[in-house]
């Protein structure tokens, strides 16, 4: 694949599809780790003297209430990113509030070598996640070269990151991915294409719903040697099998789904033995520990118990390769951590093994508790990284870019 590490691009216009979808407070950048993981590609680029302009989403625009579309659009201006940029960086950024048009125009070719550029939001624009073909092509003849690094945003087709590279390409003009992507992509070939000498290959699933999930599982009970499931989507899987769930989630339409899919695993799904239950979600006043799989009456599973950690262990400390999608437990709360914590400390003892995180809760959990370092890989695209083992490792956004 064509990287910007081969772009000639000196006195250029490059546009750049980032993922800064950060999350905001009042204003404020909670977290800037995205904006982060695109300094390589920004920096490789400004010191090839190319004029770099940066695109990225940020949240959601409702486009059909006006009186929201305005709500959201003051809620996600991408002001504050540009200004983190800026300091990141330690250079200018230039944030042009236009999204089309003439001052958008004007402010692109005003750019000097080696400066930036942002773009507002792109979801200001309607046609955007339509992949609207105007719009593609208004961008692209701003375009002399097109850089993707947005993968968190690789899955969706819309007019920036789909759009314009399929006009640009059409031109033949230059089109690469960037270091994010670049990374992303190698990381994820290593869960997807899983080869005799990496195995055994192993899954842990877990997360709230099955229905969000059921390709990802699918494709899973394939790959992988064992898939261990927790989280609120093993009550839908204990419900099939005929065990008693009490009051826990679960989905009644995915029941034949879930019955039908362990069925067809052949041993290898890994269900819970045993459950920490609560009495009442939000307030609980009596929370144990179940003797096996099934949950009384009145109680809901809120975590994995201490003998399906003992299990999960087991399998996991065999892994070569390991595929985390989804916490086992709530594990927002302090008193349904443990299944999660022994999960994220079982893959931080493994020696020789490639270790690799998707999903954003997922990402979340083994920050909070420290064990990031100790993966070898952790996605910064939650569906994306998903899709990308649905899909067998292809995804629209980077597909697109070609060889
Ligand atoms: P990811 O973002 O990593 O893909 P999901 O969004 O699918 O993960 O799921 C994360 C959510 O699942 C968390 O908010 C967590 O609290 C919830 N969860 C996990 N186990 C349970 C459970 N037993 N009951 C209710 N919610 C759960
Ligand atoms: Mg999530």
């Amino acid at each position: 694949m064509k990287t910007v590490r081969d772009l000639n691009v000196h006195g250029l216009v490059v546009f750049v599809r980032c993922d800064f979808n950060v999350p905001l407070k009042d204003g404020a950048i909670r977290d800037d780790n995205r904006i982060v993981a695109a300094l390589p590609t920004i920096k490789d680029l400004v010191s090839k003297g190319a004029r770099v302009v940066l695109m990225s989403h940020l949240g959601k625009v409702d486009h059909k209430d006006p009186a929201k579309c305005e709500q959201d659009k003051k809620k996600n201006n991408m002001a504050p990113v540009a200004r983190r940029l800026s300091e990141l960086l330690g250079q200018d950024v230039i944030f042009c509030e236009a999204t089309r048009g003439e001052v958008l125009a004007n402010t692109v070719h005003a750019l000097k070598d080696g400066e930036v550029m942002l773009m507002q939001n792109t979801r200001y624009e309607k046609g955007e996640s339509k992949n609207d073909a105007s719009l593609a092509s208004e961008w692209a003849a701003l375009a002399d070269a097109f850089v993707m690094d947005a993968f968190g945003s690789a899955h969706r087709a819309h007019a920036s990151t789909y759009g314009i590279p399929e006009v640009l390409n059409g031109q033949g003009k230059q089109v690469a991915i960037g270091y994010l992507v670049e990374k992303e992509v190698n990381a994820l070939k290593r869960v997807v294409d899983v080869h005799d000498d990496a195995r055994p290959y192993v899954a842990i699933l877990g997360g709230f719903k099955v229905s969000d999930k059921i390709k990802v599982i699918e494709r899973l009970i394939e790959k992988c040697d064992k898939v261990l499931i927790g989280g609120a989507m093993a009550y839908t899987f204990s419900k099939a099998l005929g065990h008693n769930i009490g009051n826990s989630p679960y989905e009644a339409d995915q029941l034949d789904f879930a019955r039908s899919c362990y069925e067809r695993a052949n041993g290898k799904i890994v269900l819970p033995v045993d459950c920490v239950v609560a009495n009442n979600f939000d307030n609980p006043t009596d929370i144990r520990t179940t003797e096996d799989s099934n949950i009384p009456d009145g109680y809901m599973g809120m975590d994995v118990g201490p003998k399906t950690v003992e299990l999960y262990v087991q399998e996991i400390s065999k892994a070569k390769t390991l595929f985390w999608n989804g916490p086992v437990g709530v594990f927002e709360r302090e008193e349904f951590v443990a299944g999660t914590v022994a999960v994220c400390k079982a893959c931080a003892e493994l020696k020789d093994a490639f270790t690799c995180i998707g999903g954003g809760d997922s990402a979340a959990a083994v920050k909070q508790f420290g064990y990031k370092d100790n993966f070898s890989h952790v996605s910064t695209g939650g569906g994306a990284s998903l899709e990308m083992i649905e899909n067998d490792g292809h995804l629209p956004g980077i597909d697109v870019i070609g060889d």
